[in-house]
């Protein structure tokens, strides 16, 4: 081939097709949200992170894995993870770029002994500006520690709702994954490489079905029926192809994928351009789940921008799934 270069080789740069990639630059400055996270929990670098990558604006979820109890778990102790939220909020906007609002809620993935006084604490909360969401809650199939009946839980979810209901806030559910990322097999019964938790102490499920983590979202939209919670206001978080499908056919929630840990879930990029190119962007929101418990990326959502573009997804509806959408759905300012 003959070359117009005055290199001594033909290089690799003229084998490729004429034709130029196009990465469009406006994707460097896309203003991100990150709509769950515990980044109250990570790093101080961590947080910078968010903001060197451009987060504008991040909810941070006071109620969750994030914190591995001890037993028996009593309302005052997940009180004060929302009181220590708060504590905090204001001096990380003042250390970073971005806005940092809160969610507050009840987490069934620990059985508390009296969850009832939670619950009435909680009105008061949900009347803070900061607070913009309640949760993460939800059915969960198994506890860490000590089983906590259906019924029960159901209970927690369903006040919760009501109080999503009565303030006008939306409500984030802690949706469990049913893939898993590739796990190793060696050393069996050592801990998973990447989560600091005592996966040895889960407690046997309440939801024996076929598809536990399908089933789970099922009950969770059942019992919104029964709080009267409009499907809009829900925000089923660590969406997968599991319940995907499910959520956007027979229900207005919206979905929210977590890409921070794909070596656990499986869930990537990949399925967030799926369900767009099916489904459209409408419903659709990503966020990183960052917390100090687990191997999780800070970039992931900033990365899914780039890798949703080279899917073939336009721009615009990455900014809409990225930016307008968690904007609109938790009412955060411009
Ligand atoms: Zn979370």
């Amino acid at each position: 081939m003959p070359s117009n270069y005055p290199t001594r080789r033909p290089t690799d740069a003229e084998y490729l097709p004429d034709e130029t990639v196009d990465l469009p630059s406006s994707l460097l400055n896309l203003p991100w949200i990150d709509c769950h996270n515990h980044a109250q929990t990570l790093s101080w670098e961590d947080r910078e992170r968010y903001a060197l990558s451009g987060c504008q604006s991040m909810v941070m979820v006071a109620s969750g894995y994030h914190w591995t109890p001890y037993k028996p778990v009593v309302a005052d102790d997940v009180r004060f993870l929302w009181d220590d939220a708060i504590n905090r909020r204001r001096a990380i906007e003042n250390n970073h770029f971005f806005d940092a609002d809160l969610a507050v809620g009840v987490h069934t993935g620990v059985r508390i002994e009296n969850p009832d006084e939670l619950l009435a604490a909680m009105d008061e909360y949900c009347r803070l500006d900061e607070v913009v969401a309640l949760g993460e809650t939800g059915i969960t199939p198994s506890q860490h520690v000590e089983a906590w009946g259906i019924d029960e839980q159901r209970a927690v979810v369903q006040a919760q709702m009501e109080l999503a209901d009565e303030h006008g806030l939306p409500i984030i559910l802690h949706t469990p994954n049913r893939r898993t990322g590739d796990s190793p097999t060696y050393r069996v019964g050592a801990s998973t490489p990447g989560y600091e938790k005592n996966a040895s102490l889960a407690s046997s499920p309440v939801i024996t079905a076929d598809n536990p983590a399908l089933e789970a979202v099922e009950i969770d939209v059942q019992t919104a029926k029964d709080a009267r919670l409009d499907e809009e206001r829900i925000v089923a978080s660590h969406a997968d192809p599991n319940n995907a499908e499910y959520l956007l056919e027979e229900t207005e929630c919206y979905l929210s994928f977590t890409v921070g840990y794909p070596w656990l879930t499986g869930v990537t990029a990949a399925d967030v351009a799926e369900v767009i190119r099916e489904y459209g962007p409408d419903r659709i929101l990503v966020e990183t789940d960052c917390a100090n418990v687990l191997r999780t990326d800070v970039f992931s959502v900033k990365r899914t921008i780039f890798d949703l573009y080279r899917m073939g997804i336009s721009e615009s509806d990455i900014r809409q799934v990225v930016f307008e959408n968690p904007r609109n759905v938790f009412s955060l300012e411009e």
